[in-house]
């Protein structure tokens, strides 16, 4: 009985106050089919359903046919730094609203939801990766505090859980403040970011195994020089598990 007025009670909640998506805004109430963490129906299967076949090395885009045993053609031969990259999907779309969404204020729901969607729907690949822990790649101090939070350790904090490994958020730290990588070559891009990243003074990776998360991929510059940091601190492996591909 008890159970039948609280769920009374949070059926008239809904009514008077439905909860928008989280990405198009369009109300609770409104929609046909439920919403799956924060997202109508639509916009769930649009930012899980990763419509290509992509690099298993640097999470690009590839035609159907290509061969990426050893890498695409873009970035077959190049050190990238991490051993592999999985994505939710293209920076496009509803995908690309979404990451931008997270950027502003209040969007750490947002980014945990994603987080959350991306655990769930890559579950096999990052399975696969037999990761020790979680590594988010962190903001410069500054940038965090203008933005209140962190939106990769958002994501990883939601992959973390899933995969059941510990988080470890202040393991890696930005001691550089980097522009954004506008250089139009590799050699430029990895000089821009060169140095950016310390590990925590006495921490030892010994043989692991990491996660490294970041929302958007680009260039893989920065993820690069965040990897390196790591294999430097002892890290067997890097993966790199990201939002978006660029
Ligand atoms: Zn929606
Ligand atoms: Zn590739």
């Amino acid at each position: 009985m008890r159970q039948a007025a609280a769920e009374f009670a949070r059926n008239i909640l809904r009514l008077l106050y439905p909860k928008p998506c989280l990405i198009c805004d369009l109300p609770e109430g409104g929609a046909q089919e439920p919403f799956r963490h924060g997202l109508c129906s639509e916009c769930y299967r649009s930012v899980t359903h990763d419509p290509y076949p992509a690099c298993p090395r640097c999470a690009q885009t590839t035609g159907p046919h290509a061969d990426t045993a050893h890498g695409c053609a873009e970035c077959r031969g190049f050190p990238f730094g991490f051993d592999r990259v999985i994505r939710l999907g293209p920076y496009a779309g509803k995908l690309r609203e979404a990451v931008l969404r997270t950027k502003h204020l209040p969007g750490e729901g947002l980014a945990d939801l994603l987080g959350r969607a991306f655990a769930e729907c890559q579950r096999p690949a990052l399975e696969a990766a037999e990761v020790d822990l979680v590594v988010p790649v962190p903001l410069h101090w500054w940038r965090k505090w203008t933005r209140g939070y962190n939106q990769s350790e958002a994501i990883g904090r939601e992959l973390a859980a899933g995969l059941n490994v510990p988080l470890a958020p202040r393991l890696l730290r930005r001691v550089k403040w980097t522009t954004q990588q506008v250089q139009p070559t590799r050699a430029a891009r990895r000089e821009n970011v060169k140095g950016a990243f310390r590990v925590s003074r006495g921490a030892r990776l010994g043989a692991k195994t990491v996660l490294l998360v970041d929302d958007v991929m680009t260039t893989g510059s920065t993820l690069g020089e965040a990897a390196r940091a790591l294999r430097a601190a002892g890290a067997d492996r890097v993966v790199v598990a990201v939002l978006a591909r660029k």
